[in-house]
């Protein structure tokens, strides 16, 4: 439903036609929220949807918070390095980059001028902000891509344990956003028997560690040396040298009302800018 331009309803696919007329001429700013995740292996003890499911969430909390219409275009992303492991489904990087721009280019042609895209999975990225340069040259539209806070105490805390123990996929920090956001999916009784699967070289381990003076040169050696598939860094399919079990659910409430606050008032003050005159038709 929208009435008068407010919406009820923030789910592309739950708007009829006229409501979603309604908003168009009535929200004095129409933004649009897309959202990207993935489908590929969690380990043992998160669904493989993880990715996916935790966009599907913020983005929904973040639209209901700015009257903004969200899209989930797609449930895979771009996870060739997954693929030794069970379950993982990859789209190519044509696929996805195609899907991201067709579903801008639809968008821009019903007058959409601001565009959110929001990336919770890491292969993604490089694809993100691809279809974000492109788009904005060749559908004039305005396109972002915010990241933040990075300056809270709960970011600067998981920033260092992502450094430390390279807690970047299904470890305590995933475990702990999976079990705030959808507790019912996730199985933590696999985890009974659970050690640390990372076989990154030792050598190359020490360089994961944010209090050595040259950490800003040794951590670009360590990503260089990096395999490029998950079996070279991991046998679990956890990459993280901490235990899962240990995830704290308050900190993933926290850290994740801070990023949801911070996407509302990036796009409330980006509202107050009028669209620029090279992105007017
Ligand atoms: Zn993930």
């Amino acid at each position: 439903m929208s009435e008068n331009g407010k919406l009820s309803k923030f789910w592309i696919q739950e708007l009829t036609r006229p409501a979603f007329e309604d908003w168009l001429e009535n929200e004095a700013e129409p933004v649009v929220i897309v959202g990207i995740g993935a489908i590929e292996q969690h380990g043992t003890h998160l669904p493989l949807g993880t990715d996916s499911l935790g966009v599907e969430k913020f983005i929904h909390d973040a639209a209901s918070r700015t009257n903004s219409v969200c899209i989930h275009p797609c449930w895979p992303g771009y996870s060739p390095h997954h693929m030794s492991f069970k379950g993982s489904i990859t789209f190519s990087e044509d696929t996805l980059l195609a899907i991201l721009l067709d579903t801008i280019e639809s968008l821009a042609e019903h007058g959409i001028k601001r565009i959110v895209l929001i990336n919770f999975h890491g292969g993604n990225s490089n694809i993100m902000k691809l279809a974000a340069q492109i788009a904005k040259r060749e559908f004039r539209v305005m396109i972002a891509t915010p990241e933040g806070p990075r300056n809270t105490e709960t970011s600067k805390k998981i920033l260092e344990r992502m450094q430390r123990y390279l807690e970047v996929h299904s470890g305590p920090r995933e475990t702990a956003f999976a079990l705030h956001y959808f507790p019912e999916l996730v199985e933590m009784w696999r985890l009974d028997d659970w050690e640390n699967g990372v076989v990154i070289s030792e050598q190359l381990q020490e360089f994961m560690n944010p209090d050595r003076e040259d950490y800003e040169l040794v951590s670009q050696v360590f990503s260089a040396c990096l395999g490029p598939n998950t079996e070279d860094i991991t046998t679990t399919g956890q990459y993280a040298t901490t235990d899962p079990r240990k995830a704290d659910v308050k900190e993933a409430e926290v850290s994740m009302e801070e990023a949801t606050q911070f996407l509302a008032d990036f796009i409330n003050v980006w509202k107050t800018i009028p669209v620029p005159l090279c992105y007017r038709d």
